[in-house]
């Protein structure tokens, strides 16, 4: 990389990165090392990301503290104690706090500003952004770092702007401790969010209505604090622990087991899940017989075997039955982990509205009318959801050669070269972009900074300042997409998954809207293009 290569004025910076959430704080730790000058804008008044905005009651971590934290610093490793086995939000925060102090972070990050627009410019080779606060930025390269679920969505509800009381999306939470004690609580939405709220809301509200559009199975969560013992035994494991999610298909540690669920007899098979049922984390949905998400018998099985649970653990045979999904088998969405969920339902204050009987008619000053009543509420909170994957990127005006708009390159539905690269946008590259590789978000995000920081280090030992994809390598990458899609029973179901947001234009069928094989298939594809010298894509 050359600070001036073509004689006009130089950037301002070698790399502008957007949010100071987990990719792009460990992006711009990248980015320094390699001696490039970096200068990072987040929206929130502080670091985390995910972790900064989801400040909601009961937020927390579904895969185990100890395989969620950045593993590239075994520094870091052995100096932070996380507490508990599923680290609720406001430790999760603290620990991005950790991180940007510890390795002097927060000195290139602006905070409290947004990314309007970004422009590419041919004649200088570099992206222009214009910020919220009317100044304009130039680098040599932009990374977007900005998350999948970072846009939450509010429902299209008449009167939804007139509720008088208190009301807020989960992932807008105020940043002052809310009270629900001698309140009426509305709760909207019973995703992997509604869940962890309603458990924790249901505990000192006067009375919480949860209104239920889709039930959505959930599993328990079974956390437990860390003992000093288990502290010792995990600091002295990492590698070990960190070798495991590399060679698991999601980056977690529950590893598949190999039988087929048809093929062991049902006593086995039910033992199997009994004890799956009692452990920690996602044991049951990625720690499973190997082919309950692609065969239809054998996740009608687990289905059953939840449902079952379902049942024995709600009182009300009616409410029980609304809780459990038809209209998809067991983990084919988000499992949500729960701790005492289904028992909430057994509490005097707390009330389910099924939404498919009375749909919610509209929003007034007093509360919510569905089904022809009334009720009034003194909070309501929507947990509704993200416009996932691409939001971030629709929500900001991104133009690359000859003034193309990404937003009209995806109208079709996002395509890009491994989540990373898009054909058009040269020195555009994405952290964990739409087409890549999620599971255990922090493992995908190590490894994408990681290949996005070898691709800038081999630009800058090749003195090259421009790489662009050719539209053939997304073509190639976006096949990749479609083969890995095939038989996934979760690719046959509604959910941000599969691009459906009721809450968003346009997002009302099912699309391709993610990778969904596996993250050594995901690694070591994008390797090869590493290790063959980046020869997919074209430099200057
Ligand atoms: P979500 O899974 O998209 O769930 C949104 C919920 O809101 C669904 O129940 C949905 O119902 C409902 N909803 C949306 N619009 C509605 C409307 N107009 N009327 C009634 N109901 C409506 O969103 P989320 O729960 O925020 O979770 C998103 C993702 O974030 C998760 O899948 C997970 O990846 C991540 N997450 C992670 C953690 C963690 O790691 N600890 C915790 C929370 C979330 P329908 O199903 O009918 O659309």
């Amino acid at each position: 990389m050359q600070a001036d290569p073509i004689g006009g004025a130089a950037p301002d910076f070698d790399v502008l990165i957007i949010g100071a959430g987990l990719s792009g704080l460990y992006q711009l730790y990248r980015v320094r090392e390699l001696g490039l000058s970096a200068h990072v804008i987040e929206a929130g008044s502080d670091v985390g990301g995910t972790w900064y905005w989801n400040r909601y009651p009961g937020a927390r971590f579904d895969s185990e503290s100890w395989t969620y934290g950045f593993s590239f610093s075994p520094e870091l490793l052995q100096e932070w104690n996380w507490t508990e086995h599923f680290s609720p939000q406001p430790e999760n925060l603290r620990y991005c706090r950790f991180v940007a102090d510890k390795f002097d972070l927060r000195r290139d990050i602006a905070f409290g500003r947004r990314v309007t627009r970004a422009d590419w410019d041919e004649a200088s080779r570099s992206w222009r952004l214009s910020i919220d606060d009317g100044r304009t930025l130039t680098a040599r390269f932009l990374i977007t770092a900005m998350g999948a679920l970072s846009v939450p969505t509010l429902p299209r509800i008449a009167g939804i702007d007139s509720f008088a009381g208190q009301s807020c999306h989960t992932a807008n939470w105020p940043h002052e401790p809310v009270s629900f004690e001698g309140k009426r609580v509305a709760v909207i939405g019973t995703g992997a969010t509604g869940v962890q709220t309603i458990q924790e809301v249901a505990k000192t509200a006067a009375h919480l209505t949860v209104f239920q559009r889709t039930p959505n199975w959930c599993a328990p969560l079974h956390n437990a604090l860390i003992t000093d013992a288990e502290q010792r035994d995990i600091k002295s494991r990492y590698a070990e622990i960190y070798q495991q999610c590399r060679e698991n298909v999601s980056g977690f540690i529950h590893q598949p087991d190999p039988r087929s669920a048809l093929e062991v007899s049902a006593q086995e098979r039910e033992a199997f899940w009994e004890k799956r049922y009692g452990e920690p984390g996602f044991g049951i949905w990625v720690g499973n017989f190997r082919d309950i998400l692609t065969d239809r018998s054998a996740n009608a099985l687990i289905s059953d075997f939840i449902a079952r649970k379902i049942r024995s653990r709600v009182k009300d045979p009616v409410t029980a039955e609304k809780l459990i999904p038809k209209n998809h088998g067991f983990g084919t969405r988000r499992l949500p982990l729960e701790t005492r969920y289904y028992e909430v339902y057994n509490q005097p204050n707390v009330e389910l509205v099924d939404l498919t009987e009375t749909p919610i008619e509209s929003i007034t000053p007093a509360g919510i009318r569905c089904g022809g009543r009334e009720q009034a509420f003194d909070m309501i909170i929507f947990a509704t959801g993200f416009d996932a994957l691409t939001g971030a990127y629709d929500a900001m005006d991104i133009r690359g050669t000859g003034g193309r708009s990404l937003k009209d390159q995806w109208a079709q539905g996002a395509r890009t070269f491994y989540g990373i690269l898009n054909d058009g946008f040269p020195n555009l590259l994405m952290v964990m972009g739409p087409m890549g590789s999620l599971g255990n978000i922090p493992r995908a995000i190590e490894y994408n900074v990681e290949w996005v920081s070898g691709l800038l280090r081999h630009m800058r030992d090749h003195q090259r300042d421009r790489v662009e994809v050719p539209r053939a390598g997304v073509d190639a990458w976006m096949e990749v997409v479609r083969k890995a899609s095939v038989g996934l029973l979760s690719n046959e179901v509604n959910s941000w998954m599969t691009g459906v947001n009721s809450n968003v234009a346009g997002r009302t069928t099912r699309v391709l809207a993610r990778y969904s094989g596996t993250g050594p298939e995901y690694r070591s594809r994008a390797d090869a293009v590493a290790a063959g010298g980046y020869a997919d894509l074209a430099f200057d």
